[in-house]
């Protein structure tokens, strides 16, 4: 609020100016059901060690998300792999959510538009799609997300809709030395942030080093004169700076443990339905449109 917006370097799909409800949705880890970037970089780049260190690089501050993602994807076009095959890859190796394709077509039935918000890149996104929902149907999702560039000699590399930083440094550093002296013991690389400073810098870092803000996606959305009721899903800390601009968040549960996105919530007191796949959320979506349940009556519930 109040903070210059960073440049998108690649262009929006229109807004749904006329209709009553929009779903945005995360897409790995939440219609999928495993992370297709971790997947390629595990598989076919510089291995599961290294990408956990580049995990706990990012929650650690060292490096920014937007730079250790492109580093792990760069071991992979290092390893010699194009981008064609990798689209193949996941193809054949990553599933959605059991409920996701029942969920879509009851959307589209009730002229409920989807839009996949991710920061992964769109051309991995629509193979899996199409392999997995049908062409048809791959086509009239839109998706909002990172795309690549493909040099001649057949190495790639992602390329960020938003590549640049719009918090500064010192911003930056001040948040740091207040969260310290809050928390002087906090060891950043170990522990989950227990303060709420620690959660402002998370988000602040989320913001300006994720390569795709996602509450652009959903703020335009804000602004119209007559706007639709908001659903988002999401799972993770990519999922943040989005979390409170819908009018109903959904958080996906995880099997044997708790997610950063609900546990962002939880502290920020963002009010969230927890869900375990689309089939269990597709009866509070329909309530609320067909009128039987209020955003707030669900919200209360809390669990799908
Ligand atoms: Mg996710």
């Amino acid at each position: 609020m109040g903070e210059p917006v960073p440049e998108s370097t690649l262009p929006y799909p229109p807004i749904y100016k006329d209709k009553k409800f929009v779903v945005l949705s995360d897409w790995d880890g939440t219609i999928t059901t495993c992370d297709s970037n971790d997947y390629m970089t595990d598989n076919l780049g510089y291995g599961k060690d290294k990408r956990r260190q580049g995990n706990l690089d990012i929650l650690s501050g060292r490096a920014t998300f937007r730079d250790a993602f492109r580093e792990m994807l760069e071991s992979i076009s290092a390893n010699g792999h194009t981008f064609e095959e990798c689209k193949e890859v996941l193809r054949q190796n990553i599933s959605l959510d059991a409920g996701f394709k029942a969920f879509y077509a009851w959307c589209k039935a009730n002229d409920i538009p989807v839009i996949i918000v991710s920061s992964g890149m769109t051309p991995t996104i629509r193979a899996v799609l199409s392999n997995l929902v049908g062409e048809d149907d791959a086509k009239d999702i839109d998706i909002i997300s990172n795309d690549v560039d493909i040099h001649a000699d057949g190495t790639w590399r992602i390329k960020f809709r938003h590549p640049t930083r719009y918090v500064s440094s010192r911003r930056l550093r001040a948040l740091m030395r207040r969260a310290t002296r809050q928390a002087p013991r906090a060891r950043w690389a170990l522990l989950p942030p227990t303060t709420h400073d620690a959660w402002l810098i998370l988000s602040y870092a989320s913001r300006s080093g994720y390569g795709h803000d996602k509450s652009h996606a959903i703020l335009p959305y804000r602004d119209l004169p007559d706007p639709p009721v908001l659903f988002f899903f999401g799972d993770g800390v990519s999922d943040m700076s989005a979390a409170r601009h819908a009018d109903v968040l959904f958080v996906k549960e995880k099997p044997g443990g708790d997610n950063d996105l609900a546990a962002y919530c939880r502290r920020e007191g963002i009010k969230h339905v927890l869900f375990d796949d689309f089939a269990a959320a597709l009866p509070v979506v329909q309530a609320v449109v067909e009128g039987k349940k209020t955003t707030a009556e669900v919200l209360d519930a809390g669990k799908a």
